[in-house]
């Protein structure tokens, strides 16, 4: 069974949290306990050596006498504290001895101690050891005192609880820490996989049809938004196809209704006898049906034209002798209307497909053609502009209205104007023009006024480098 990216998350943040404070309290432990038994050890010293300068004031040299009742103060004093005291004369006569004294007391003591330590240190293998230390008046010895203390050190009552305590915290600490690190890894896991099962919930919508779905919100890790962005750019294109498609398909239907309708409008007339099938009646039929299959083979060549990001074959293109040859082919067209087609321009080298290109060229130049009036100019030039060729193709003829322009590209569009003409255009031309375009990464634009002509310039990446 799959685990959910938010469960996966908050129990990898629990885990490393729970493994750093396991880490961190094992080595605190270990750090804290060593410094604290060596403080213990320092301190028993310390506490010997005082007690020791303290016990060598209590003779008085004059009367060569101690003080025994101050010396039984400290002793009983030290006794309860786990150091046991015996004081010697400097002729080694016992002045106090903390066992003669309460014997049972020292054993008792002796005994908890050991056990204690016994139980919370049991590796240590300690036991009572006899320090010696002499007890001198102006640097002469007046005696010496041996102390009996657990060893290598001891712990006390206190010194537990702290140490106890210190556990304690860590203890809660990791406790908090833990909780803290699961609840973060919550919130994080929700930031991370709320859009990511938002995602996948309208990727599934699109891939059940519903195109118009967007993801809405505003994310702020950058991956993420790039994925949402790139889902809605997926939806938006998918939804603009479907358009298309929807579109083509009225469109085509549309178009071939007419001349279909006329075409059988025409032979039931004859048929039935209403008309007599004279060669100018034939030809109109033949005229539809021609108009038919250019309609065909336009659609054809546009379906092959949007293929072309993925067939393109590309060579070196020199355009100014591409476009001579292109003008050349038109010899015949240009003289029917007596139109001038002048050249000008510089030769430039793109990367492209020549078919391709030439049919670019043939279906602009065939529109300036179609839409310039007897006599007119035509002028084709071309330009080398570092990064890019460009191609421009300008005719003194009808022109395009400004509301228009924007429209000559989509499928199946006419002017208004050209309609009236009846030219025989199938408002295809264009689309295939813009379509191997931008196949080859380039841009088609128009410039164009009613009655004064229209001016169709092509940009193409000159591209040799990254091919
Ligand atoms: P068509 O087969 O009708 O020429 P196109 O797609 O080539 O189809 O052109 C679409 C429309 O754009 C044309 O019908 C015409 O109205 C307009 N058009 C194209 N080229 C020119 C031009 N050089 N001058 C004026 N109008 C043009």
């Amino acid at each position: 069974m799959r685990q959910k990216l938010g469960t996966q998350i908050s129990a990898g943040f629990a885990l490393i949290a729970l493994i750093s404070i396991f880490l961190v309290s094992i080595s605190a432990n270990l750090l804290i306990n060593r410094q604290f038994e060596k403080y213990a050890q320092n301190q028993q010293e310390k506490f010997s050596e005082n007690l020791a300068e303290g016990l060598s004031l209590q003779y008085d040299s004059g009367t060569d006498g101690w003080n025994v009742d101050y010396i039984h103060g400290v002793g009983m004093y030290a006794l309860n504290d786990g150091y046991i005291m015996k004081v010697y004369d400097k002729d080694g006569g016992i002045v106090w001895d903390a066992e003669n004294h309460d014997m049972a007391r020292c054993h008792q003591i002796m005994d908890t101690i050991r056990a204690r330590m016994g139980k919370v240190r049991p590796r240590l293998n300690g036991d009572f050891v006899t320090h010696r230390y002499n007890l001198n008046q102006d640097s002469t010895s007046v005696g010496y005192v041996d102390i009996s203390y657990y060893g290598p050190y001891f712990l006390n009552e206190n010194d537990f609880r702290f140490l106890d305590s210190l556990n304690h915290i860590l203890f809660v600490i990791g406790i908090i820490s833990v909780l803290g690190a699961a609840l973060a890894g919550t919130a994080f896991a929700r930031h991370i996989s709320n859009p990511i099962a938002k995602t996948t919930q309208i990727t599934k919508e699109i891939s059940e049809g519903n195109y118009e779905i967007r993801f809405k919100s505003q994310i702020g890790t950058g991956e993420l938004h790039e994925l949402t962005q790139a889902v809605n750019h997926m939806a938006e294109s998918l939804e603009r196809q479907e358009r298309l498609r929807k579109r083509m398909t009225t469109d085509v239907a549309h178009e071939l209704r007419t001349p279909l309708a006329n075409v059988s409008s025409h032979l039931e007339a004859i048929l039935e006898g209403v008309w007599k099938p004279t060669p100018e009646r034939l030809q109109g039929c033949y005229d539809e049906i021609q108009r038919i299959s250019r309609l065909v083979s336009d659609l054809e060549g546009l379906s092959q034209a949007e293929k072309e990001y993925v067939t393109l074959e590309k060579e070196p293109v020199e355009l100014l002798t591409l476009a001579y040859t292109v003008r050349d082919s038109f010899e015949q067209e240009l003289a029917s209307k007596s139109l001038s087609c002048s050249m000008t321009g510089e030769t430039c080298t793109v990367y492209a497909d020549a078919k391709r290109i030439r049919q670019i060229m043939d279906n602009l130049l065939s529109n300036a053609i179609k839409y310039s009036y007897e006599g007119g100019e035509i002028h084709i030039s071309v330009h080398d502009f570092g990064e890019s060729g460009v191609l421009e193709v300008e005719d003194d003829g009808i022109g395009i209205s400004q509301e228009e322009i924007p429209l000559i590209f989509e499928r199946f569009y006419r002017t208004d104007k050209s309609r009236s003409r009846k030219t025989g255009g199938t408002g295809i031309g264009l689309t295939i023009v813009k379509a191997l375009v931008q196949a080859h990464g380039g841009k088609v634009t128009v410039e164009s006024e009613t009655e004064k002509g229209s001016r169709f310039t092509v940009v193409l990446p000159k591209g040799e480098d990254d091919e």
